[in-house]
């Protein structure tokens, strides 16, 4: 795929379930294989803290920042049907235990509010963990609703 002029697209990994570090490789895997997808470069995978539903499994997180040609709606769309594929299972419980999760953390410098997709990803300044990565993949990385450099989210949290 010839993506120079997309938009730099950066996606949220997590999983709780299973065996995490096969599932978030084989989301990376996915992801590059797809044909509108490139992989451009991602973080280690790196263990937190379950968050916002305390009892259970301890997550294995990732960031990655892609190039694709897909809108951010058919874009999650696929996001959706890869997650389906690594076994997630509906359980209705928001921030519950997952095979795997795939959020859509920014989208370029696109500010979306629609009922299926928030971006920037609402959590986004409120997780340090994805702060921490999404600045080891770029230290220059803007919040486009408020403007101000992520970094600063990281070290006042007072911002958030
Ligand atoms: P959170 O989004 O707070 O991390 P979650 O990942 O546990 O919670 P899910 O059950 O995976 O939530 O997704 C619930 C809905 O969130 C999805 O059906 C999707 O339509 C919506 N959504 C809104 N914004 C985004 C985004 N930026 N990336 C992924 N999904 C999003
Ligand atoms: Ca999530
Ligand atoms: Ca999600």
């Amino acid at each position: 795929m010839t993506v120079d002029l997309a938009e730099r697209v950066f996606i949220g990994l997590g999983g709780n379930l299973g065996d995490r570090r096969a599932t978030l490789e084989s989301a990376l895997r996915w992801m590059a294989d797809h044909p509108c997808i490139d992989v451009v470069q991602s973080t280690p995978l790196v263990e937190t803290e379950p968050w916002g539903v305390a009892d259970q499994p301890r997550f294995l997180n990732a960031v990655a920042e892609i190039r694709t040609n897909l809108e951010p709606g058919p874009l999650l769309v696929a996001l959706q049907s890869a997650e389906r594929l690594l076994g997630r299972t509906p359980n209705g419980l928001r921030w519950g235990p997952r095979t795997i999760d795939l959020d859509i953390l920014l989208f370029g410098t696109r500010i979306i509010e629609t009922d299926a997709l928030v971006v920037p990803h609402p959590c986004l300044v409120g997780r340090a963990f994805v702060l921490e990565a999404l600045l080891s993949l770029d230290s220059e990385l803007i919040h486009p609703v408020s403007g101000m450099p992520l970094a600063t989210y990281l070290k006042d949290p007072l911002t958030r």
